[in-house]
């Protein structure tokens, strides 16, 4: 006979059946966490004491960044087409790429609101600012969009870039760099 089994022997002949009900009763509430002051033993946590922290995030990572707001360009690129073109007595051309050479998708110019068109990459290999053919400032391009971006994942709550933390048997688990 197990452990359990003569416990529960002993517990029949040692209680009535309204006792034993009560006794079901106060047990339901502590395994449901109802009696904060009693806590039942628990073997996992004890072996396992950091297992806890490694519990699976209620959102889901994002698969896509996130576009950040648009700030309102202080420029009007197409006024400042027309004008230079008034001006010349030719419209401007769009920038003549290297093979291979690409503005990430949506990239505008955050001054004057040009499109990708007309951006030059600014410092070729890192692809982290772009130049302005028309007004002709310097953009950064938003961490999340430049293109050597490894990131498959963003963050729910911030939208950062998620990075490869851990990757035991099983799962891998990613971090959000942001200390916010
Ligand atoms: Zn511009
Ligand atoms: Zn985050």
């Amino acid at each position: 006979m197990t452990k359990i089994a003569r416990f529960v022997l002993w517990l029949c002949n040692k209680f009535t059946r309204q006792e034993l009900e009560e006794i079901i009763r106060r047990l339901q509430e502590i395994l449901a966490e109802r009696e904060p002051q009693i806590k039942p033993r628990d073997d996992f946590h004890d072996q396992h004491p950091h297992y806890r922290q490694f519990y699976v995030d209620p959102l889901a990572p994002l698969t896509e960044p996130t576009i950040p707001a648009p700030t309102k360009p202080i420029l009007d690129w197409k006024r400042l087409c027309a004008d230079y073109a008034q001006k010349k007595g030719r419209a401007l051309d769009p920038v003549i790429r290297r093979k291979g050479e690409t503005i990430p998708k949506g990239m505008v110019c955050l001054r004057c609101g040009a499109p990708a068109a007309y951006l030059y990459l600014n410092n070729g290999q890192n692809a982290t600012q772009v130049r302005c053919k028309i007004c002709p400032a310097l953009s950064q391009i938003p961490r999340t969009r430049r293109k050597n971006q490894k990131t498959v994942f963003w963050c729910p709550y911030c939208h950062w870039a998620l990075y490869r933390w851990k990757h035991p048997p099983g799962c891998t688990i990613y971090k959000c760099d942001n200390d916010a």
